[in-house]
């Protein structure tokens, strides 16, 4: 038996109860039941009559006043919400109600995940902030402390803090750039450019930090000739520098980063950016891209990185609706690749 159903009878059941309840009451109290009249054809007529005045009567407020009720409910339950049609009916009204309960549940389920996301990030913005402040402030104390007059060490100490106030510069950059392409402050603004170009620009202003690991920069590309992409210049030359950079901080002395642009479809152009470094297992693929995420803790912050890089890189390709993949083997190297779309001249 269905609930619409159920709730009939019983519905039924007892108004029938409590209306011959009521009538036999009524007809005590009016002083025309007695046993004799219990056969009596006009006693029995009487309480028909009787019978279905208080059924009906009955059946008027329970209707009237359930459906007020019902309505109440469903108003109150969904008066927040853009469903269009109130039900009255229990069927209907419980699928709503189910229907209801599962979004709300679903909506907990995303706000606790994203609470846990925000206590994370803190966590770690914390995490990262704390260690160049501690630096900073302790060698800054130590300098005035008399370490100022020390000709020793002085400039030394000097050079440590404004190493770590560059380093927190740096932190808070990052975070800003991806704060403003996250919430679409920074939008993408499509030119077309030669990304061959803007790759031998970059090389440029990175061959000092190559040179220091002796890694060589190696551009290749189909032939040697202009490729024209269309894509915001700026965001792709900070992807770019990204990748290149981190080719650099965990390659391995005397090693190569090439950069490879082929095409890859009528339309489209990958770029990728190939070192023969240190390498990352595959465990960490999934989780690369995150906000602070480093594959070894204490290894990738000596390097100097403010763990917002790849994530960075992620951000511009994703709003570029282009594609970043990685590939890697650990202690072989590493390949990180994206699309870009080719100019259409
Ligand atoms: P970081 O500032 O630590 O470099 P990134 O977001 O740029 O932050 O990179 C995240 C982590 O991915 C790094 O800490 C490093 O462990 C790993 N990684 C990135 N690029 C490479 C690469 N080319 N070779 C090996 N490991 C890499």
């Amino acid at each position: 038996m269905s609930i619409r159903q159920k709730i009939r009878f019983q519905s039924l059941f007892y108004s029938i109860i409590i209306s011959i309840v009521t009538c036999l009451l009524a007809l005590v109290v009016f002083g025309e039941f007695s046993i004799d009249s219990i056969f009596n054809f006009n006693f029995f007529l009487l309480f028909i009559l009787c019978l279905i005045m208080v059924y009906a009567i009955g059946a008027f407020f329970v209707k009237f006043f359930l459906y007020n009720s019902v309505k109440l409910i469903s108003d109150q339950i969904f008066k927040s919400d853009d469903r269009s049609t109130i039900t009255t009916n229990m069927e209907d009204l419980l699928s709503q109600i189910k229907e209801y309960d599962d979004e709300r549940k679903f909506e907990i389920s995303e706000m606790k995940k994203q609470e846990n996301f925000r206590r994370d990030f803190i966590g770690n913005l914390a995490h990262e902030l704390k260690t160049p402040l501690f630096t900073s402030e302790s060698y800054i104390l130590t300098l005035l402390d008399g370490a100022i007059n020390d000709q020793e060490v002085n400039k030394k100490y000097l050079k440590i803090a404004g190493k770590a106030i560059n380093r927190l510069n740096m932190i808070v950059k990052d975070l800003d750039l991806i704060t403003k392409i996250e919430s679409g402050e920074s939008e993408i603004e499509k030119t077309d450019f030669d990304i061959n170009n803007l790759t031998q620009n970059i090389f440029e202003m990175l061959e000092i930090s190559a040179s220091k690991k002796n890694i060589k920069l190696i551009l290749d590309h189909d032939d040697n000739l202009p490729i024209n992409v269309n894509a915001d210049n700026e965001k792709i030359q900070q992807v770019l520098t990204n990748l290149i950079e981190n080719s650099i901080k965990y390659g391995k002395e005397n090693g190569t980063t090439e950069i490879v642009i082929q095409d890859l479809t009528e339309s489209k152009v990958i770029v990728r950016v190939t070192d023969n470094g240190l390498g990352i297992e595959e465990k960490h693929f999934n989780r690369l891209f995150e906000r602070f995420y480093r594959v070894d803790q204490s290894g990738s912050r000596n390097a100097g990185g403010s763990g917002l890089g790849l994530a960075i890189v992620k951000h511009i390709i994703d709003a570029h609706d282009e594609k970043i993949y990685i590939e890697s083997d650990f202690g072989v190297g590493s390949e990180f690749s994206f699309t870009l779309e080719k100019s259409a001249i």
